[in-house]
């Protein structure tokens, strides 16, 4: 059995202030929530008020990205003992707003990977096809691409932390999602990939989210897909009822 992660991704949203709010109302809903792993990835400057609303609580709070170097002259960058001086043991890794904008590749993504697993960090690291590939069929084999780049180079005991999210780029902030079935068909390329990579058995216990406008409204079709094992959340985690709705699908 895998455990679920239901991973809040707020992108570029909320002051220090709103994240307070949204804690104080989040928390009641979700108090007595033990079948899934809840984690809130922030933007950067909120990360001490999340941590400090959060503490004690039954959620986690991670970042939205990591450079692969301890320290240097990488102005706008943060590193992994900037984070775990925090107290942050989760990251987003490779999101396709980074792919899109801000010139992440399959190479950085890897190295990214590899510090943040080398530094005992959670890492939810996304893959996803953008809609030509979709349309010209090629899903699968960007799948394996950006899987196969990824996990260059790092061994299964490495990797034990590794989470991966499947998020159709067409999905993502556009209220189009994936059906349960077009997701689980993605997750069993991924899950293939990782076994090619890692073994069988890191793959079997390997967890895949969905990301791509989950809701309230479709998150438990969607996580009663066997090969489903959670969901990343854009939108509908910036609202702590429809958070907590799509953690207690
Ligand atoms: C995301 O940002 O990872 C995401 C899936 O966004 P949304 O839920 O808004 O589509």
């Amino acid at each position: 059995m895998r455990t679920k992660v239901i991973a809040a991704n707020w992108k570029m949203y909320k002051t220090p202030d709103q994240t307070r709010d949204f804690f104080r109302d989040f928390l009641p809903l979700v108090s007595d929530h033990t079948r899934d792993e809840i984690v809130v990835c922030p933007p950067f400057l909120d990360l001490p008020a999340a941590l400090e609303s959060a503490k004690g609580s039954n959620v986690a709070v991670g970042a939205q990205n990591v450079h692969w170097k301890e320290e240097g002259a990488f102005t706008g960058e943060t590193s992994v003992v900037q984070l775990v001086a925090l107290g942050i043991h989760h990251v987003i890794i490779g999101h396709s707003e980074r792919r899109q904008y801000f010139g992440e590749t399959d190479d950085t993504v890897n190295l990214r990977l590899k510090t943040a697993l080398e530094a005992g960090f959670t890492p939810i690291c996304c893959v996803g096809e953008v809609l030509e590939e979709r349309e010209a069929g090629a899903t699968d084999d960007v799948l394996r691409r950006q899987c196969t780049r990824a996990f260059h180079s790092i061994s299964a005991k490495k990797a034990a932390k590794l989470v991966v999210a499947y998020e159709p780029v067409w999905a993502i902030g556009t209220g189009k999602t994936a059906t349960p079935e077009i997701a689980a068909e993605a997750h069993a390329v991924i899950r293939h990939e990782a076994s090619r990579i890692f073994g069988e058995e890191f793959a079997s216990n390997l967890r895949i989210l969905y990301g791509g406008s989950v809701k309230p409204e479709n998150a438990s079709a969607l996580m009663g897909q066997e090969e489903i094992d959670g969901a990343l959340v854009g939108g509908a985690s910036l609202d702590a009822k429809s958070f907590a709705a799509i953690v207690k699908y």
